[in-house]
């Protein structure tokens, strides 16, 4: 790497550049080609998404990408969020389409002409789906890579329910089950509810995963939308009740994508690359032979360690014309967490060389115990990465109750907020930040920065992505 991480900007670009994950030079902006080494990430998260959805009794669908225009204009706020910023198809070959169609922005207006169609009584509900498909956003900002794209990689979980109640204990689950996905990631987060004036066009109202990344500034990871009935009504989504009377389903949405890819990158990262969390690497152990007077020997040896080493994602490296040396370099700069190494003086000793990524330390462990080394070290390394990246959040929160101090930092601030839209605006015009949200975690008796009411409420305050 030539730029140190302290260049933040500069230093993501590279990374993204030449760790291998994407392509960035495809003629579209916005859109880049997924490489074997970042799709197997891709994947490998995806894969943790349908287990662990499938878990909770999500079922995967895959709905078409285009949306016809008179589905797409149903319900009115979603139409406003969304007109802007969605590629239309006005063609087929030479001639103009009657109805023209979107591409998906999201899959609310896909998805529910079709709920309406099969839910019928109470026992069709709750119906849990979720689908992992692209959606494009004609984005007129400038683009970053896994961050803002026009093509997004894309997890969407939509629930139907009986009630608003049954409906907010399904965002409680999602949250359950966000817990459980930012464990595998080793990303740390703050969960906060947005502003009105922020919130997802069309929902009652949403929570979003809040990170934070080197630079200081906020990144949304995940969120989650109680939209109530208000898709339901204009979609027509009904259902017979056990007293045969009909009602509107209430309805969520948990949403995620190539973003937890930015954030894995940005928030682990070091001068040297990616580092990658041990449960969702491509790669979890590289085996790097030394080979000196013995080669053939040692190639050997390094074949049958990556046998014992099986049950892992293991990569044996015996490229030829490349030193151990480079080796090293590459598989850092590509963030596999842990490296064996094998040459002679280890096959003497009977012993091989562990090298973390992370910290960089090393150790040579008897030949003999090392599939449970490797075990332990890969749970030790994807915990310690974890409890690192939170310290390293929780040192770019601070509070303040001075918006002067916000608005000439970088970081993200706490600050009380009584929860007034009008005070809200102030905050923001003041500093030339955003609200992300206010904490659905923390609690602190305080009074709000802008009209002096007494509040517990704490809003943080930032630049986001
Ligand atoms: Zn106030």
């Amino acid at each position: 790497m030539e730029v140190d991480k302290e260049n933040f900007s500069e230093w993501y670009n590279e990374i993204v550049e030449k760790a291998g994950l994407v392509d960035k030079r495809y003629s579209i902006k916005g859109m880049h080609v997924w490489l074997p080494y970042g799709w197997n990430l891709m994947r490998n998260i995806d894969n943790y998404f349908r287990e662990i959805f499938s878990q909770y009794g999500h079922s995967e669908v895959n709905f078409p990408l285009l949306i016809p225009e008179t589905e797409f204009r149903k319900e009115a706020e979603h139409i406003r969020g969304f007109e802007n910023e969605v590629y239309w198809v006005t063609k087929g070959g030479g001639d103009e389409l009657d109805v023209k169609m979107v591409l998906r922005p999201t899959s609310e207006t896909a998805m529910y002409p079709m709920f309406s169609l099969w839910i019928r009584t109470h026992a069709d509900l709750p119906l849990k789906i979720f689908q992992i498909v692209d959606i494009f956003r004609y984005e007129t900002k400038q683009t970053r890579t896994f961050i803002r794209m026009r093509q997004v990689h894309f997890f969407e979980a939509h629930t139907a329910h009986e009630t608003y109640e049954d409906a907010e204990n399904q965002i409680k689950e999602d949250i359950e089950i966000w817990k459980k996905i930012a464990d595998k990631l080793a990303l740390p987060y703050r969960i906060v509810k947005k502003t009105d004036w922020d919130k997802f066009p069309g929902a009652v109202y949403s929570i979003g995963a809040e990170t934070v990344m080197p630079s200081g500034r906020s990144l949304q990871i995940a969120t989650f939308h109680q939209y109530g009935q208000k898709f339901s009504k204009p979609y027509g989504i009904e259902y017979l009740k056990e007293d045969g009377t009909h009602d509107y389903v209430h309805q969520t949405t948990f949403g995620m994508s190539e973003r937890l890819i930015g954030a894995i990158i940005g928030i682990h990262g070091d001068d040297r690359g990616l580092i990658l969390p041990p449960e969702i690497a491509p790669i979890q152990v590289v085996i790097v032979p030394i080979i000196g007077e013995d080669k053939e020997k040692i190639l050997d040896e390094a074949r049958k360690i990556k046998d014992e080493l099986k049950d892992f994602r293991v990569h044996l490296d015996h490229r030829d014309n490349y030193t151990p040396g480079y080796k090293f370099y590459d598989w850092e700069l590509k963030g596999v967490p842990l490296r064996v190494e094998i040459g002679p003086r280890d096959l003497k000793k009977n012993q091989v060389v562990l090298v973390r990524r992370d910290t960089g330390k090393k150790f040579s462990v008897p030949r003999d115990k090392l599939h449970e080394r490797v075990m332990d070290m890969l749970e030790r390394i994807q915990r310690d990465m974890t409890e690192k990246a939170r310290n390293e959040m929780e040192g770019r929160i601070k509070y303040t109750d001075d918006l002067e101090e916000i608005k000439n930092n970088t970081g993200v601030f706490g600050v009380h907020w009584c929860g007034n839209d009008e005070c809200g605006h102030k905050i923001e015009n003041i500093t030339e930040k955003r609200i992300i949200g206010i904490s659905l975690e923390e609690e602190s008796l305080g009074k709000c920065v802008v009209c002096g009411k007494s509040t517990n409420k704490i809003a943080y305050v930032t630049r986001p992505y």
